[in-house]
């Protein structure tokens, strides 16, 4: 995502480096993906929804398991605001299991009757109630909440609105990580999506995969759509789009605005195409084949990315041709390679998507508005950067995002350093060594998770360079402390 509150020049994110035992999931092999089938019937006046989902999960974990864990992130005071994510019954294998939410009430670990062995597979049915932030008056009633999961006049957001599968990593299990009030809260894996939504006829669904088909009835209209290969899935509903699109190679962009925001949509649709094909010819082809750029209030943040669908922040739409628009629009699709393909740990890494994101969109400006305006932005990250961390030795580009006191602070060191050490990276070992690294950790990691030391080792196998000082000193804080 993208923080807004600071301007320009500031973004934000974090992370810590912390472990650097490698820890790359195995392959993905189709046949094991897990895959969604959702139903849920949203009432667009109240901003209430009902749903259920059939999950088949394959434990690909290597080990046998007695609990499969989800997340219901919208339960979290923190990002989501006083919406509820509330689960009414779950079956597995058709049999009925108590479950109820542990931690800060975004956990849901599911017992299993039987153990699971490895490569196995579990039917987890879930049936389940949602409740949206309401922003009666536009904003937000309490400040983390960033629009995500809110009930406008014109727009509901729909960000986790149904239980996910935790990640699991091995050797530390599954995601239980508490949500923060600082950066991104959803860590998970790629799954297929089947999924109907019903809204009130004159509602549009936007959702992260394919729409497959419209259909009208006595309950209203039906929307489905197919994601095939998907991190996660978002739903945004809205009553005042207005639409365009435009091929970017083989991937086909949409832009849901205002009517009045024409402005901001016709200039999301040209810097979308072009960072679209700048990224396609840099980093890889873009993983998905349509990205929907979407229009919503929000507070904190300039822009939100989900796989297949972004968000901009509605307060950002007004004056379209400022730079800090096309950065937004830049960023975010980046995150289409960095976050949707190649995932990571947002929580305990979050610099890996934050920092790609980041130089992605100084890359675009690069290739867009010419080598002046990049490096001008640049030294303003720079700038940016080394004042956060005068003022927070114990803090680094690698920091966790629970060690931040506060957006500007973690928007300095994660996005703006980030970015400044991503640079330096490609000062050190050249453009034609630097993009061939980032091709082959797309290459390598598409639909899986990294870490950070993936993403490092590829730069120094690439190179086949010594980079540690230039890690040390962007990575590591020059003052350790114990959390
Ligand atoms: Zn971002």
């Amino acid at each position: 995502m993208m923080n807004g509150t600071i301007r320009v020049v500031t973004f934000f994110l974090v992370i810590l480096l912390v472990s650097v035992v490698v820890t790359a999931q195995p392959s993905i092999s189709p046949q094991f993906l897990s895959h969604y089938t959702i139903d849920v019937k949203i009432d667009f006046v109240t901003g209430t929804f009902t749903g259920s989902e059939d999950v088949t999960y394959w434990n690909t974990t290597g080990s046998a398991l007695e609990q499969v864990v989800f997340r219901i992130y919208p339960n979290s005071q923190y990002l989501y605001g006083p919406g509820t994510l509330h689960v009414d019954a779950v079956h597995v294998q058709g049999a009925a299991v108590a479950a109820a939410p542990t931690g800060d009430h975004t956990v849901l670990p599911i017992d299993l009757p039987r153990p699971l062995p490895p490569q196995s597979r579990a039917t987890i049915a879930v049936t389940f109630t949602g409740k949206l932030s309401r922003w009666s008056d536009g904003t937000p009633t309490v400040p983390s909440d960033y629009g995500i999961y809110a009930a406008t006049a014109h727009t509901l957001t729909l960000a986790s609105f149904y239980p996910i599968l935790a990640a699991y990593t091995p050797g530390s299990g599954w995601d239980r990580t508490p949500v923060g009030p600082i950066g991104d809260a959803v860590t998970s894996d790629i799954a297929n999506y089947d999924v109907t939504v019903t809204v009130p006829a004159g509602v549009v669904v936007v959702g992260s995969g394919e729409r497959t088909g419209v259909t009208q009835s006595s309950a209203g209209v039906q929307y489905q759509f197919v994601g095939q290969l998907m991190r996660d899935f978002m739903l945004v509903a809205g009553d005042n789009f207005a639409t365009r699109t435009e091929d970017a190679g083989n991937t086909r962009l949409t832009t849901y605005f205002r009517p009045n925001d024409h402005r901001a949509a016709a200039t999301a649709i040209e810097d979308g195409t072009r960072a679209i094909a700048i990224y396609n010819k840099l980093f890889g082809a873009c993983a998905y084949p349509k990205v929907d750029i979407v229009e919503v209030p929000l507070a904190r943040a300039a822009g939100v990315e989900y796989p297949g669908l972004i968000l901009v922040a509605a307060s950002y739409c007004a004056d379209p041709s400022t730079r800090f628009f096309s950065i937004i629009i830049s960023h975010e699709l980046a995150h289409q390679w960095w976050y949707a393909a190649v995932g990571n740990d947002v929580t305990a890494e979050p610099w890996l998507d934050e920092a790609l994101a980041t130089y992605s969109s100084v890359i675009y400006l690069e290739k867009t508005a010419g080598p002046r305006t990049s490096r001008a932005v640049l030294a303003e990250f720079r700038e940016q950067y080394q004042r956060a961390r005068a003022t927070h030795p114990n803090l680094a580009v690698a920091s966790p995002t629970y060690r931040f006191p506060n957006d500007a602070t973690y928007s300095a060191i994660v996005y703006s350093g980030g970015a400044c050490f991503l640079n330096a990276v490609r000062v050190a070992i050249g453009d034609s060594a630097f993009f061939a690294a980032l091709s082959e950790y797309y290459r390598l990691f598409k639909f899986r998770r990294a870490t950070a030391h993936d993403l490092l080792a590829t730069f120094t196998h690439t190179c086949g360079c010594d980079l540690d000082k230039i890690y040390t000193a962007y990575l590591k804080p020059a003052v350790v402390t114990t959390p």
